[in-house]
């Protein structure tokens, strides 16, 4: 890169760059936080004015082997000399694809059959979706189309996965959702309307709600349900008790296919290679994407499930190929990071890493906050963690969000050096450092966590 100057590069941003999820006016005008990265590893990322902070995100929760691995930037290196690209249409390979599929395969819960290769999550449940409905013209029912998702799951940001996804900040002024797509409550027992529901009571009632609206739209109608194992983007919301047990009883009744979005959760995070095995979910079709590559480069993938593979096989008897393809489809340099990254994780022993450190950052942010008067909940599962806050603990109060608290607490962390994350809804703040995450470097995150909080909210 030429050695340009902050300045300089700021103006260019400010003048050409277009950015996702930002308020477009106050960056033009300079008003927002903005940074430009230049390098990161391990578990820091630095700018270019020279500040080294903490990731306590992992970029978008994707960087799961941390920052700077060479082993992945050699095999990348190594791929693009070799065969910067080749299409996987009609049955064309390369090595590093092919092996990654068996990879995978190897990594998915029983009962998995195929991958295919997209580029990032919201293509790969955009796949997902086709699949579903390619699947339910074959079997001849072709009115069984709608999808079920959660109001709080983030699916995406295309036009069927943005509908999916159950945020209002996703759908307003885009004329979404579309309405094939249905929303059903979260499993959010923090936020529970009848406060004096257990988890085993609210688990049923999440279920019943389920099948409330299976019976107002009609089961015939209805194709899948979609939804990660442990709710992220809205909120990190670990599911009450026997939740997974409860849906998919109500699903099988209504021979409603499952698809398990573990764009998140694939590869580690809970402290298991997948989500599903962890809550006993069995998907029909699993979407991954992030840890796939730890974001090395763009990968995901669709894994479709025995079921659904021996009916779409057939379908293509009929039809011919399968209409349905992208140019980066099996990219070999995705491909390529993909199989080096999922080495790593092996060989870094990162699954289990994720399990312990996770926990005890947990239980750090509890020891340090959770008798703050203005945290509701600690909560989380693995190397994921949020901290809820509240107006009034007691009456569960929630803050006005004009109010911006959970930013303003970012914020405190940020200038302490670490990065969190200000869930979308809601005074949240989210943590989901990269799986190689240290204790002392948890023991960083909680300090400023608390110290934040405290310089916040007394
Ligand atoms: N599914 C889940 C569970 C996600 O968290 C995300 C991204 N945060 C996506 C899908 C969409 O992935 P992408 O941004 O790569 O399209």
């Amino acid at each position: 890169m030429d050695d340009l100057r902050n300045d300089q590069l700021d103006a260019w941003d400010r003048e050409n760059m277009f950015h996702p999820s930002t308020h477009l006016a106050q960056h033009a005008r300079g008003e927002s936080a903005s940074r430009i990265v230049k390098s990161g590893s391990g578990v820091h990322i630095e700018d270019r004015d020279g500040n080294r902070l903490l990731d306590g995100f992992a970029g978008l929760y994707c960087v799961n082997v941390g920052y700077g691995r060479t082993e992945i930037a050699d095999a990348i290196a190594e791929q693009a000399r070799e065969l910067a690209y080749y299409h996987a249409y009609v049955g064309h390979g390369t090595e590093a694809s092919i092996t990654l599929s068996k990879m995978v395969l190897d990594r998915a819960p029983a009962g998995m059959s195929k991958v295919y290769f997209g580029l990032g999550g919201s293509d790969a449940n955009e796949t997902n979706i086709k699949l579903i409905w390619y699947y339910n013209n074959i079997l001849g029912r072709p009115q069984k189309k709608k999808i079920i998702s959660r109001w709080r799951g983030y699916h995406g940001s295309g036009l069927m996965t943005g509908s999916l996804t159950g945020l209002e900040l996703f759908h307003k002024k885009f004329d979404l959702p579309l309405d094939t797509v249905i929303h059903t409550e979260a499993p959010y027992f923090f936020r529970r309307e009848d406060i004096s529901m257990d988890e085993a009571a609210f688990t049923a009632h999440c279920a019943a709600r389920l099948e409330e609206l299976i019976a107002r739209e009609g089961a015939d109608t209805i194709a899948a349900m979609v939804a990660e194992p442990i709710l992220g983007t809205g909120g990190i919301v670990p599911p009450p008790a026997g939740y997974w047990e409860a849906i998919q009883k109500v699903l099988e009744k209504h021979d409603i296919l499952l698809v398990a979005d573990e764009v998140v959760t694939g590869f580690g995070r809970l402290g298991t290679m997948m989500g599903s095995d962890h809550y006993g979910i069995r998907p029909d079709l699993i979407t991954i994407a992030k840890g796939l590559t730890s974001a090395y480069a763009p990968l995901s993938g669709s894994i479709v499930g025995d079921k659904m593979w021996k009916v779409l096989e057939q379908g293509t008897d009929e039809n011919g190929a399968i209409g349905h393809g992208w140019t980066y489809s099996a990219h070999p340099i995705g491909a390529a990071a993909g199989v080096a990254n999922l080495k790593l994780i092996d060989s870094l022993g990162l699954v289990e890493n994720a399990g312990t450190v996770g926990r005890y950052l947990r239980e750090g942010l509890t020891d340090a906050l959770g008798g703050h008067r203005n945290v509701g909940e600690v909560r989380g599962d693995g190397m994921l963690a949020a901290v809820e806050l509240v107006e009034d603990r007691e009456a569960r109060r929630f803050y006005d969000p004009a109010g911006k608290v959970a930013p303003k607490v970012v914020a405190a962390m940020l200038s302490r050096g670490v990065i969190a994350r200000a869930m979308p809804q809601g005074d949240i703040l989210g943590f989901a450092p990269p799986l190689c995450l240290t204790r002392e470097e948890a023991d960083t995150i909680v300090s400023a966590a608390r110290d934040a909080v405290a310089e916040v909210l007394g």
